[in-house]
C-alpha cells in the first residue's frame, strides 16, 4: 500500500508464519479484512465474532486460500465474562498450545445523542463490549501471550479517545479507556516479550462509519485494506520493541 510514491511498508509474505492470532469482530468490516490479511501472510486466526454465519464466511475464504488453521468462536462480548474469557483461553491452549497476538477490534457505536439523554443501559452496553470485554479478553489471555517469543496486543482506538466530541457519548468514553488501558498495559508490560499498541484506523468505509455519518459518500473513504499494512506491522516480528505508541492508521508514513 502507497501513501504518494513510497511504500508505508512491505511485509514479507510469510511475516505471520506460525503464529496464532486473536481476531475480535472478524466477521465484519475491518476486523474481517484484518483477519484474511493475517491468514494470508500466514497467521492461525482466530475468528471471535457474533454472528456465526459472518464467522463462517470468513473461515471459508481463509480455508479456501490459505494452509493455515483458523478456528471459529461465537461469542457475544456484550455477555462477555471472566469464566467466558477463561474458556476461551483454555480453549486456544487446547487447540494451540500458544497465542501470539490479540487484535482488540470489535466495537459498537451506540447512540448518537447528548449525554443528557443517553439511555445508561445502552452507555453500560457500549463500555462492556468496547472497554470491559478487552480488558476480561486481555487479562484471561495474558499468560499464553507471555508464553510467546513476541507478543502484540493491539488495541483499535478512534479519533474520539483523544478528544471528546458532542453526541459520541459512551463511545468517546470507551475509546478514552481503550487509550488508558493500552497504555497502562504497555507499562506494566515494558520488561516482558508483550507490546501493546493502540492503533486508530480514521474513517474507514465500513457499516460502523456509515452509521455514524448516513449523509457522507462512502466512496470518498478507504476501504479497510488501505491500512492493512499498519496492521500486519503492528502483529508481526517487524514491531518487536515497539510498545505503548497510539497510532493514526492515515497519518503514519512506516516504521
Ligand atoms: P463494524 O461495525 O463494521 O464491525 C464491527 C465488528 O465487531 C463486527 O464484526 C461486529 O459483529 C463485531 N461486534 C460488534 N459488537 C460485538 C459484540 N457484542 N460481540 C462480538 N462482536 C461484536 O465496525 P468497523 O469495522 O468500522 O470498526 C472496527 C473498529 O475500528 C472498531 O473498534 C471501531 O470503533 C474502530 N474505528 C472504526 C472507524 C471507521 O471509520 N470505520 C474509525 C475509527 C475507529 P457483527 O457484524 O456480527 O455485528
Amino acid at each position: 500500500m502507497t501513501r504518494g510514491s513510497e511504500p508505508r511498508y512491505r511485509p514479507a509474505s510469510d511475516v505471520l508464519k506460525g503464529r496464532v492470532v486473536l481476531v475480535t469482530g472478524a466477521g465484519a468490516g475491518i476486523g474481517r479484512v484484518a483477519a484474511l490479511a493475517y491468514a494470508r501472510h500466514g497467521a492461525d486466526v482466530v475468528l471471535l465474532g457474533r454472528t456465526r454465519s459472518k464467522l463462517e464466511s470468513v473461515f471459508d475464504v481463509i480455508v479456501a486460500e490459505t494452509a493455515t488453521k483458523p478456528v471459529i468462536v461465537p461469542a457475544d462480548l456484550a455477555t462477555l465474562d471472566e469464566a467466558a474469557a477463561d474458556n476461551l483461553a483454555e480453549a486456544i491452549r487446547e487447540d494451540y498450545g500458544r497465542l501470539d497476538g490479540i487484535l482488540h477490534n470489535a466495537s459498537v457505536l451506540g447512540p448518537r445523542v447528548p449525554v443528557a439523554h443517553y439511555p445508561a443501559d445502552a452507555w453500560a452496553e457500549v463500555m462492556q463490549v468496547n472497554a470491559m470485554a478487552p480488558v476480561m479478553l486481555t487479562r484471561a489471555l495474558l499468560p499464553l501471550l507471555e508464553a510467546a517469543p513476541d507478543a502484540s496486543i493491539v488495541f483499535t482506538s478512534s479519533g474520539v479517545g483523544r478528544v471528546g466530541r458532542a453526541y459520541w457519548g459512551a463511545y468517546a468514553v470507551s475509546k478514552f479507556a481503550t487509550e488508558g488501558l493500552s497504555q497502562t498495559l504497555a507499562d506494566e508490560l515494558e520488561h516482558t516479550g508483550v507490546r501493546v499498541n493502540a492503533l486508530n484506523p480514521g474513517g474507514t468505509r465500513t457499516a460502523m462509519r456509515a452509521a455514524a455519518y448516513p449523509a457522507e459518500d462512502p466512496a470518498t473513504l478507504p476501504e479497510p485494506e488501505a491500512h492493512m499494512d499498519l496492521y500486519l506491522y503492528l502483529m508481526g516480528p517487524d514491531s518487536e520493541g515497539v510498545t505503548g505508541r497510539s497510532i493514526d492508521a492515515p497519518a503514519w508514513r512506516g516504521p
